[in-house]
Order: C-alpha cells, then structure tokens, then sequence
C-alpha cells in the first residue's frame, strides 16, 4: 500500500514545521538538488523530506549503486550525459576495472558521513552546512565547469562551493531524470510534491527495466510534459495542487564534449489552463493541439506526432503568445472545443474580461441570427467573407453587408448600435492580444459553433460546382 499524505494541510504544515530542525536533507529550489531527493522519497515511498529514515537511506545507496556499476549506467549514461568521469560514482573509464557496488556504496557513504568544515564557505545552494573544503566541478554535480575553466562563476572563482549534503544528493539525479531526445530532462516545480507526481514514472521504468527511463520515447521535452500534465489532471482531481503550480524544464547534457542546458518555464495561467482544458473538455484540446502540427494527425497517428515533432500551439503557450486561431479549424469549418473551454483561455490566459467575451457572443449570435435565414449557399459565401478578412476595413465592410442584409431580410433589430459596432471594431485594439483578429476569430468560434452543420453542407456543394482546389481536406477529422 502506498502511503498517502497526511489530509489536514495544516497538521502537515506543522509536522514539517517541528521536523525542520531534525531532517537530513530538505527541499533547496535546486533543480539537480530537489531531483536527487525526489529519487530518495520515491524509492522510499515517501513524501516528504522529514520522514525519510537512516533505513530509506541506506537502502537507497544499496540500489543506487547495484546499477550505477552496470555498463549502461556509468559509461552509457552517467559519463555520457550527466556527470563525465564521475570519480564519486566511478563513472570515470579508467576506473572500469575496479567499478563495483560495494565501492560505489562506499563513496557515497563517506560522502555523506564527512565531517563538516567550520571554515568553510555557507553552501551556495541550501544555505544550511558549510561547504566542502575542496570546490566542487562538472564531474560530480552537473554543469559547473571545471578546474581548467575559471571564467566560468564570476570573479574567476573556482568550482561550485557546495555541502556534503546536496552533493550526496544530486548523485541520485540519474535515478528520476527522464532521457529526452539524446538529453537529460529534470522538471522541477512548486509545490515539491508535484516534482513527485512528474518524476514517478522515472523510478516506475527503472524498478522495471534496470535502465533509466526513456520518457515513453519522447522526443521533446514540452511534448512530454503536456502528455503528463494531461494524464495527471485527469487521475488527480487536485484544482489546488495546479491553482499555483509552477514548473520550469531543465533540459541538458553535461560530458566531456559539450555542456548545455535549455531552461523552458511553463507559465502558470498555462498550466491552469492545460489543467483545465484537459478535465473539462480532453477531446477539444486534443483537436486544438492537433492543429499545432503543419499536416495534421489521424487518430492513430496522434500519438506518434506527439512523441516526435515539435507542436505550434505548445510551442506558442510555453512563449506566451495567443492560440486563439487554433480553437477553431477553418479548413473544415468548426469550432474545436466547447465555448467554456474557450472561455476559459480568454479569461484565464488571454486577460479578457467576461463582460466583453459575452459581448462578443452575442455579436456573434446575432450575426447567426441572420445567416440563418439564407440559404446554404448565400450562407457560406457570408461566412467565407468573414474568414477573408485580413484589414480592418475587411471586418468593416462585413458588418456593415450584414446590416444591410438584415434590412433587406427584414429583420426588426439593428446587428449592432453604433456603440457597439465601435467597441467590436477598436476599442480592443491597443492590446496586442486582443484587437479586432480576437474578435474575429471568436466570432467565427460561434458561427461554426451553432452553423457547422449547414456550412459543410454548402462547402460540399461548392466544391461539386467550383471544383474547388483550395478545400483538400487532411486527416480523418474526429468526430463525436
Ligand atoms: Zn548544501
């Protein structure tokens, strides 16, 4: 049975409180650092630092070492990609003949137990224990350069000033880290506990296989966590453990031929959202993530994309940049997701208020309104003009051949007051991401939203008549 975290925040807020003083380790904000705890409380089936025993810990240096002698770990892995000739976890090939987990066992014992230097520096990453006497460089904790490289910390210092501890515990980064595209992948977070959550599957691979895992053969880091992000909002109906989530990506390599890291930080409207969209509506943004590749993916294929290619609309998340365009899917004339779906992006990523998207839908219902009464194929040539418009004063003229549509249909009500036709037209358009494009696609939103049916009818036809080229339709399309 696996333990389950105390219920009560604040009981678990007050354990930790009185055990701070007694922990051996504890959460420092480093990415290397936290990783190697996360692989300590996983193997241990812990969740938090202060319930780690003297027991978790041996028992963790035992199975840490049984692999790091194995070939595939310390020259496939270790040496090639985290800590090149590691003298501590004997990753170094001159050392191939002596490597065994006894020794490694042992290294990683004295490391912990050594004796703390009262003179030396305050360790730079938990702040809590002196340092080693001696610097420390890329061979034992990843990324710090090396003894023959002194421009690389300010000042021309020399190695990374770091304690016992934290050192001990980044040896244990090659347990949870995830092999991403020819790279290491370590995704750190607040809260700690959700780092748990990402990097059990690491553990789960090793525990089965023996070699570290492969990230289900991902081969990009962002794919990667949006798969997983998915697939835990579904599992863990936690609202609050994504409310103020934070996760930053390090994705890096670290051998003696090159060292490089690549840091993606997931913006927490983003996470909501992705939280959210993957709850609420899985199957409308699995069609919207779909449209983030230039050929789009069967259902069978999704998967594959997935794993291998770059996707635009993750892509734009991650910078921060509007995905609007991608709720809805021109080519075939629907909108990919429920308008709550959409509503919530606006609000929640976008910053538009609620009062001016209902406005927007009401614009939009009324343009519905109309375009109803005519018939399929005057319908499609209305609705087109609207997806042509590519100057202000296309959007314009638009409205402004609806209002006379509705006159001549005689429709009682104006489409809008002047007031209203203002506000549509510019009154979003100081804000980059939200000029009159938004609305423009909004719009568009409701109209293949409530008119899906009949505007695909009436493309059928078109392209019967026309003969039209420029509507090839890719992939199989999901239907509900
Ligand atoms: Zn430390």
């Amino acid at each position: 049975m696996r333990r389950q975290p105390p219920k009560n925040p604040s009981l678990h807020k007050s354990s930790s409180e009185h055990n701070e003083k007694v922990s051996l380790f504890n959460w420092t904000g480093h990415p290397f650092v936290d990783a190697g705890l996360v692989a300590l409380l996983l193997l241990s089936k812990k969740h938090s630092p202060e319930e780690l025993t003297g027991e978790d810990i041996e028992k963790a240096i035992e199975f840490a070492s049984m692999l790091y002698a194995r070939k595939e770990w310390s020259s496939g892995y270790i040496h090639a990609m985290i800590l090149p000739n590691s003298g501590i976890l004997m990753a170094n090939p001159s050392m191939s003949k002596k490597r065994t987990p006894e020794a490694i066992v042992q290294n990683l014992r004295e490391l912990l137990q050594e004796p703390e230097d009262p003179s030396a520096p305050i360790c730079e990453i938990c702040g809590r224990r002196h340092s080693r006497s001696k610097p420390v460089y890329r061979s034992d904790f990843p990324l710090v350069g090396t003894g023959g490289v002194p421009n690389y910390f300010p000042l021309a210092k020399d190695g990374l000033n770091v304690c016992s501890h934290c050192l001990f515990l980044v040896q244990f980064l090659p347990l949870v880290a995830y092999k991403v595209g020819g790279r290491v992948l370590v995704m750190h977070t607040y809260p700690y506990e959700l780092m748990l959550e990402l990097h059990g599957e690491a553990i789960n691979d090793v525990r089965k296989s023996f070699l570290a895992s492969n990230a289900r053969d991902f081969k990009r880091p962002e794919n990667f966590l949006f798969r997983l992000l998915g697939e835990l909002t579904r599992k863990t109906e936690r609202n609050d453990l994504w409310g103020r989530a934070s996760i930053t990506l390090y994705h890096f390599v670290n051998n003696n031929q090159g060292q490089d890291l690549q840091i993606i930080h997931v913006p927490m409207p983003v996470l909501r959202f992705t939280a959210h969209a993957s709850r609420e509506d899985p199957k409308g943004w699995k069609r919207i993530v779909a449209m983030g590749w230039r050929k789009r993916p069967s259902e069978e294929e999704f998967e594959k994309y997935e794993r291998s290619y770059t996707n635009e609309v993750y892509a734009k998340l991650l910078a921060e940049e509007s995905i609007l365009p991608y709720f809805i899917d021109i080519k075939n004339r629907r909108a990919n997701a429920k308008w709550s779906l959409l509503s919530f992006y606006c609000s929640e990523v976008l910053g538009l208020d609620k009062e001016a998207l209902e406005f927007i839908r009401d614009v939009g219902d009324r343009i519905v309104e109309t375009l109803e009464k005519l018939p399929d194929n005057q319908l499609s040539r209305r609705v087109r003009e609207l997806e042509r418009t590519e100057k202000l004063y296309q959007f314009e003229a638009f409205f402004v051949n609806l209002e006379k549509l509705r006159q001549r249909l005689g429709i009682e009500k104006p489409l809008m007051t002047f007031d209203e036709f203002a506000t549509v037209l510019t009154s979003y358009g100081e804000d980059l991401n939200v000029s009159w494009r938004t609305v423009k696609h909004l719009l568009l939103f409701r109209v293949y939203e409530r008119l899906h049916d009949r505007l695909m009818k009436a493309s059928e036809e078109e392209e019967e008549v026309e003969e039209n080229e420029e509507v090839g339709i890719f992939g199989m399309g999901v239907e509900e």
